[in-house]
This record gives structure tokens, sequence and C-alpha cells, in this order.
């Protein structure tokens, strides 16, 4: 059995905890691996190497760190293939799925490599007489970052990405169920000219997410992952003093106007809901026609895709989607669709059947389509993160704006029209943090940022971008003058500028 060890000092080392995940191949159904669950120790340790390694790192000049980021950026496009394997054969999604996850993240390495210019201060000449103010930002040490097992390309580098390259140093805490990838880009990491300790890597569970929000070194957490936990970690980690940002789980809807184009809004929305088998936080789970024509065609228009679109191992170059990430959570999202059906709505299409010849134990589902969903029934309201599109048919533009609005989450949202007055009104008037104008998944380039709203997002800084520049820096601001001449009186009231 491999072994998956954790990445501290520059060095792969052996977990000592005896507690071990289990790494499933999701096509197969087949443990292929074990990953230890660190203990605290094992975590002070990856913290003691990132303090020991930071100082250093922060002198490096910003032109030399983005010169790491330029070599990991053409590392990873030369070990392409490579890591886009690793990623598919513990995840499932498929392979070209998985180049993109990492392509995402390499997007923000990309940003990353025009840190000097982000990093930039601020300079007022003559504020006061003989007086100039500048800010300049400073990293804040240690920083962590939590991620799930959806994008374990992207989400990590999404914060490493930012928060190494503006002068901290990194401890990823990755998702124990698709832990390889990011070893493997640590090493890589490394292989691009960065000291060691700069970016760790320590496997583990809760006991490892809990060390990390206590512990004294780490000075800022970034969580990715479900709402509830995304909750605890903000609450904890800040308690704990930290700077913290918890993005959360989704349920995002794509309102189809009568005026859209349909032909072209089912394709995005059948790729949109069903791509990566629905495990991915912009997913569109929900669609919302509005009025009965629009309902009916688009009904009769993704009943005629669901039929060819083709579900396959994550190897299967053809196939649109491969299985979800565990037997649990298939059981789970099988257990939505019975309830959904328990709550009245009408299931279109049930994937729960699918097999695939000669993978029996993979955890594959077909496509499940449901129709008359109601806003009322709880599969309606929580996440479901599987290949399951609902239709929630409604009569009005304003009935449509209000759903995701109402919504507990408030990640990403979609709407399909030819009209741009009533699309820059729902993009101007809805209560949630990604629109999508005709655009299925509108997860924003690197350079701008990423974040949901309300259940979806805890904390007040998104995601890469110059909002993550903001995050991993704190901000100093130097007022100086150089006195010549007579001196001046004692000021006992407060300066002002004269
Ligand atoms: P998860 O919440 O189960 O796990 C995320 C991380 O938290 C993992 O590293 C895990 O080890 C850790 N964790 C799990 N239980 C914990 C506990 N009790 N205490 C402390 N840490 C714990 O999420 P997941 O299943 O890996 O990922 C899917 C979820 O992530 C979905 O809800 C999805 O919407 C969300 N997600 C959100 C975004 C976003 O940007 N908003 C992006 C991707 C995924």
């Amino acid at each position: 059995m491999r072994d998956i060890t954790h990445f501290i000092d520059g060095q792969s080392v052996a977990g000592t905890s005896g507690r071990y995940g289990e790494v499933f191949n999701p096509n197969t159904g087949e443990v292929q691996a074990r990953v230890a669950l660190a203990t605290v120790g094992e975590v002070d340790a990856a913290v003691q190497s990132a303090l020991r390694a930071q100082i250093g790192w922060a002198q490096v000049n910003p032109q030399r760190r983005a010169r790491v980021m330029f070599d990991f950026k053409r590392l990873i496009e030369d070990n392409m293939n490579e890591l886009a394997e690793i990623l598919s054969s513990e995840h499932g999604k498929v392979i070209a799925d998985s180049k993109g996850d990492i392509q995402r993240g390499l997007e923000v390495v990309e940003f990353a490599c025009g840190i000097p210019h982000a990093l930039k201060g601020e300079y007022t000449e003559g504020a006061g007489p003989g007086i100039d103010v500048y800010s300049m930002r400073q990293p804040l040490g240690v920083a962590a970052g939590i991620t799930p097992f959806n994008f374990p390309g992207m989400i990590p580098m999404w914060m490493f990405g930012v928060a190494i390259a503006v002068g901290n140093t990194f401890v990823l805490k990755p998702s124990e169920k698709d832990p390889t990838l990011p070893v493997r880009l640590a090493e890589l990491f490394m292989e691009a000219g960065a000291p060691k300790g700069v970016l760790n890597v320590v496997h583990g569970d809760k006991v490892s997410v809990d060390a990390l929000l206590d512990h004294p070194d780490v000075k800022a957490v970034s969580f990715v992952g479900s709402s509830d936990i995304a909750h605890y970690v903000y609450s904890r980690g800040t308690a704990a003093g930290k700077r913290v940002q918890a993005m959360g789980g989704a349920k995002n809807h794509g309102i189809v106007m009568p005026d859209a184009d349909l032909a072209q809004a089912t394709k995005d929305i059948m790729g949109a809901a069903y791509g990566s088998a629905g495990e991915r936080c912009m997913a569109l789970p929900v669609v919302v026609p509005v009025g009965k024509k629009t309902a009916d065609d688009l009904r009769e228009r993704l009943l005629a895709e669901i039929e060819t679109l083709k579900v396959g191992v994550s190897t299967d170059a053809a196939a649109q989607y491969g299985p979800v990430v565990s037997a649990a959570h298939k059981q789970k999202i099988s257990d939505y669709i019975q309830l959904g059906v328990d709550e009245g709505a009408e299931l279109v299409v049930d994937g729960r059947g699918f097999q695939l010849q000669g993978y029996e134990n993979g955890y594959f589902l077909g496509p499940t389509l449901f129709d008359q969903v109601k806003p009322t029934m709880r599969t309606y309201q929580e996440e479901i993160f599987g290949p399951v599109l609902q239709v929630l048919r409604t009569e009005s533009f304003e009935e449509a704006v209000a759903l995701p609005t109402n919504h507990q989450y408030g990640n990403g949202v979609a709407i399909f029209t030819r009209n741009g007055r009533a699309a820059r009104e729902f993009a101007s008037r809805v209560q949630v943090g990604m629109v999508g104008i005709n655009v299925p998944i509108p997860v924003p380039v690197a350079y701008h940022t990423f974040g949901g709203w309300k259940r979806s997002a805890f904390g007040d800084a998104n995601q890469h971008g110059m909002e993550g520049v903001r995050f991993y820096t704190k901000v100093k601001t130097v007022t100086a003058r150089w006195p010549e001449g007579a001196v001046e009186d004692s000021a006992f009231v407060i300066p002002t500028m004269k």
C-alpha cells in the first residue's frame, strides 16, 4: 500500500500518529493509498519550519520571489499530464477537467508573477510642511490554508500562490480524500527555487485543522469547504485573533428568460450542472425558467441532451464526467434524490441505477433531472453536490430574482437572456457574490477576485486578485519629517497639518 506522507521543511515526512485516511480510486472503489493524519506535534513542526523560513523569505526582493513563481508556472506546464492523472485518479473527474482545475490555479500563479507591481505602496509628498507620508504592505508571517476535495489543484494555488508571493510562508492542510497532488505541487515549488519551509503540507482531519486554528504563530487562515465547517473555522480562528476567510457551500441558480437563446443556454446548463459530476461550488444545480413555454421547451431540450451524455471512467477521453468522490458521497446524493421524490418533485430522469460495465464498484451516478421543484423543499434549500439538476418554474422576472436572493447560499448565479436591460437589473439587484450573464460558471479570472455572499463565505476578504494581496498583508503607514533650523515648541494638542 502506498503511503502519502507530509511535506515538512522541504522533505517528505512519514506520519507518526498511527492514524490514516483511506484514499480511494473512485473509478473502481479500491483503496489505492493511505494518508497519514497529522498529530498536533506534526502540525507544529510544519509551522516552526514556516516560521524559520519566513524572515529570510520576506527579505527576498519581490522580483526574485516572482521569479520563483515564473519557474513554478513553467514546471506545472511541463508536468501537466502527470499532475492531471494524479488528480483524476483520486478525485474521479475526467482528465480534461483536471487540466482545467490545475490551469485555473496556474492562472493565480501567473497573477503572482506580477507581485512587485501589486505590492507597490502609496506615497504623498508634502502632506504637511516638510512631511511625507507613505504606506507599505508587509507580509503577516505564517499563513495556513485548509482546502476541499473538489479542486485539489486550483484552490491550494489560490491561497499559497498569493500568500507566498507577498512574503509569507505557508502550511497547507489539503483534503484527505485526494492529497497526492498538493504534495506534488509543493515538491515542484521547491524545484522552482523556493527555500525549504516556505511551503509545507500536512495531511489530516479535525485534529490538524484545530491545531492550525489554535496555533499562536499562524497569523491567517484561508478555508474552503462546506458551510458548517467554514463557519466553525471562521469562529474559532477569529476568536484566536487570526485573520480568517472561510468559503462555504453553494446552490447556484440559472435564470432562463423567455427571450434567451435556448439552444445555447441548454448546452451551457448541461455542462454547468453535470460537469465534474456536479461537484463544483460554481456548478448550476438549479435552473429557473420564466414562463411555462420556456420551461417546457427547456425540459425537452435537456432531456435530449441527457440521452446522449456520456458518463465514464476518468481516463476515458470521450466521457463528460466520471464517478463522484466516495461511496459515502454517492449514498448522500442518492438519499437526496429519494428525498426529492418523497417531497413531491417530479423525477424526470433517475441517475441512481447507472452502472458502468467492468466498473460496477465505482462511484458512478447517471444524470438526474427533477421538474416541479418548489422553494419549500429541502432538496432545493440544501446543497446536494452531485449530478442532479432541479427545475424550478417561475412566472415572472421578479419571482426569478427573488429565488437566489432569498436563498441561504449566495455563491454564483447566471441569467440567460438577450435583453441587456433585464440582465443589468438582475446583476445589480441579486444578492449573490458572482454573476454570469449568458455565462454559466462565472468563476472570475485570477486578477479579479472570487467570493460568495451569505452562507457561501464568512469573513470579508475574497480569494486571489488584489483582495488576496490585501488579505495576506498588513499595511504600515509612515509619516516622516526631517526638522532643521530653530527648535519648535512642544505640541500638546493633537498634531494637525498646518
Ligand atoms: P468539507 O467541509 O468536508 O472539507 C473541507 C476541509 O475541512 C477539508 O480539508 C477537511 O479535512 C476539513 N474538515 C472536514 N471536517 C472538519 C471538521 N469537523 N473540523 C475541521 N475541519 C474539517 O468539504 P469537502 O467535502 O471537501 O468539499 C465540498 C464542499 O466545499 C462543498 O460544500 C462545496 O460547495 C464547498 N466548496 C466551496 C467553494 C467556494 O469557494 N465557496 C469552493 C469549492 C468547494
